[in-house]
């Protein structure tokens, strides 16, 4: 079967509908979300139905889920403009909405599947740290007790994975690059690319998909993963959608204009 794992689609409706019609060309039958439906974006109950009306397996609560349905308007951590979406999101959510998103688990073992996943970190969910390098990806393998964990929160995609305990290799945890674009890679940002990554039985994988909504590695496509549990292969596919549109929505909200801006930049 295949399963689309979506992350950090922050209310971006037109990226959210650009990967769920790939997702239906690719023959995807279920889908695991790993949080931030909402913030930043314009579309936060209209991508809250969505994601609620597809056969979801998994959906964990990231940051600005939670701190658009818990009343914390506080919200430690948070630039002025994160902030300023949020407490805009909170206002086009219904209560049951909140309530749904505040009632997501911080992370989930996937029935069936060998896989956890989490938003942030599993070595502390609520804390939203951030993976970046082999460290912080072995204090998430401590706690990683599947064969797969996908993660997202960085909106930067990444794979690591874990050689067994029997290997006694010195570096038994390494960022696997086939899954992003090599340093120097002409890439056209109009057309879509897929990444492949086949997994090789006895090692542990830890995924950073990439985000749908607001990607900040450079490449302003939606970025989202496909998992082919009989081929046993990742897909992370990068597909072009109307950023424009989702543009000029931001600025006719009145939200901050570098929300905007840092789309086309992918950043
Ligand atoms: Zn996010």
């Amino acid at each position: 079967m295949k399963y689309a794992i979506i992350s950090d689609i922050h209310g971006n409706l037109e990226a959210l509908e650009a990967v769920l019609n790939k997702c239906n060309e690719e023959g995807v039958e279920r889908y695991i979300c790993l949080g931030d439906i909402v913030g930043y974006n314009t579309n936060p109950s209209e991508c809250l139905e969505i994601i609620r009306s597809l056969e979801l397996v998994g959906c964990v609560k990231g940051n600005h889920d939670e701190y658009a349905s818990n009343n914390d308007e506080e919200m430690i951590g948070f630039n002025p403009h994160a902030k300023k979406a949020v407490l805009w999101t909170v206002e086009q959510l219904t209560e049951e909405q909140r309530y749904w998103l505040a009632s997501r688990p911080m992370r989930q073992n996937i029935k069936g599947l060998n896989i956890t996943i989490v938003h942030a970190t599993l070595d502390s969910p609520d804390a939203w740290g951030y993976i970046f390098d082999n460290h912080h990806a072995a204090d998430n393998f401590s706690y990683q007790f599947t064969q797969l964990c996908f993660c997202g929160h960085s909106h930067v995609p990444l794979a690591f994975c874990k050689l067994p305990v029997t290997a006694r290799s010195d570096n038994p945890i390494m960022e696997l690059p086939e899954w992003v674009a090599a340093p120097g890679d002409l890439i056209d940002f109009e057309v879509p690319t897929t990444y492949r990554l086949a997994l090789k039985p006895g090692l542990k994988y830890l995924v950073n998909v990439g985000s749908i909504g607001q990607p900040r590695n450079k490449d302003p496509r939606a970025s989202f993963a496909i998992y082919d549990d009989v081929e046993k292969v990742l897909y992370r596919h990068c597909l072009p959608y109307d950023i424009e549109t989702t543009r000029t929505k931001i600025l006719a909200a009145g939200l901050p204009e570098r929300l905007a801006k840092r789309l086309l930049l992918g950043s």
